[in-house]
């Protein structure tokens, strides 16, 4: 297949100010290749750039282009790549480590400070219509998997690290808490690694969701959560909001789990009583690592639905809507088709 020169990109200048534009085609230089883009997930952090122009110390301060979830087909390699050819389709793994940082060689590729992760300034991310990336960050994905799943199994990917970091296994009863994408697919992996699982979310309607992925028991949250019960292995936050927290922490039975997953409030009390008494175990996660081979048998097996998150498609002219899709009542997952 010929590659044209140029492709079309979509751009944020600054909050709000969206446009697309014409850029060169990049070329692969050794060990990458180049992607058609064929789906990307819009992403709760593309928003927040989007509206607020940053994240933390995130700052959007010269033209970036967003998305960070994508998937697509190899159309050229570089120097030195052999396991991938072009028509290969792929899932693009959008962090990428130093070779050899001391995070990297420790197996935490994730934290190492100088990752470059796609639409984080000043690198840009995949709302384009071709992309350059390391060949040993493109995922190779069976035909079983659609392309809007194979760019979801990022998001799958935060779900698998959540319930590792909480030690969910056979038998382990779990409270989740938001019924976004991300609560959703942590209670389905937590209900297929055996566990009980409750999940709970201010919004009625998304409990009803909650069930059909793997949610035995669902409850509606206030200020606090009424009949949720007690004494849970582990409590995964996928809201970032200080009463969820505040909640889940008082559920947990003795020694058990925490993880801090959701992004939201910066600072959150805690319960140190509590915490000492019971000996909780409190952690966060960023990002994942080593988690799309078990992501890929997952979505290729049929045992997650990542398909059942889409709501709306968007092509490159309308990635406005995408970001604004996300607020709605029903909005659960916007894909990109650039
Ligand atoms: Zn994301």
């Amino acid at each position: 297949m010929d590659t044209p020169r140029t492709m079309r990109v979509s751009v944020l200048d600054g909050p709000g100010e969206l446009r697309c534009e014409t850029r060169e085609v990049p070329r692969p230089g050794a060990g990458e290749v180049l992607v058609r883009i064929s789906a990307v997930g819009v992403c709760g952090s593309d928003t927040h750039y989007y509206r607020e122009g940053r994240i933390g110390s995130h700052v959007v301060e010269s033209p970036l282009v967003l998305g960070h979830e994508p998937a697509g087909t190899v159309v050229a390699t570089g120097a030195g790549v052999d396991a991938l050819r072009p028509g290969q389709r792929v899932s693009l793994e959008p962090g990428v480590p130093r070779p050899f940082s001391p995070q990297t060689l420790a197996g935490r590729y994730n934290l190492d400070p100088e990752v470059r992760f796609f639409a984080t300034p000043p690198v840009d991310g995949v709302f384009a219509e071709y992309a350059v990336h390391p060949a040993a960050f493109c995922h190779p994905v069976p035909d079983s998997i659609s392309n809007d799943a194979a760019a979801l199994l990022e998001p799958l990917s935060v779900a698998l690290a959540a319930r590792a970091a909480g030690g969910v296994e056979l038998g382990s009863r779990v409270l989740v808490a938001g019924a976004g994408p991300i609560g959703l697919l942590v209670s389905q992996v937590c209900r297929l690694a055996g566990a009980e699982v409750t999940l709970t979310d201010v919004r009625p309607e998304r409990l009803e969701v909650g069930r059909r992925y793997g949610a035995q028991h669902v409850f509606t949250a206030g200020s606090t959560v009424a009949g949720a019960g007690y004494g849970y292995n582990a409590f995964i936050d996928a809201t970032g909001a200080e009463p969820a927290v505040q909640d889940g922490l008082h559920r947990l039975g003795q020694g058990g789990r925490c993880v801090l997953v959701g992004m939201g409030a910066e600072t959150v009390s805690l319960p140190v009583q509590l915490v000492q008494s019971r000996e909780l175990i409190i952690t966060g996660t960023f990002r994942y690592a080593n988690t799309w081979p078990t992501a890929i048998t997952l979505a290729a097996g049929g045992m997650v639905d990542l398909d059942g998150l889409v709501t709306s498609h968007h092509g490159l002219d309308d990635v406005r809507a995408a970001l604004e899709a996300g607020s709605g009542p029903n909005a659960l997952k916007a894909i990109v088709n650039p």
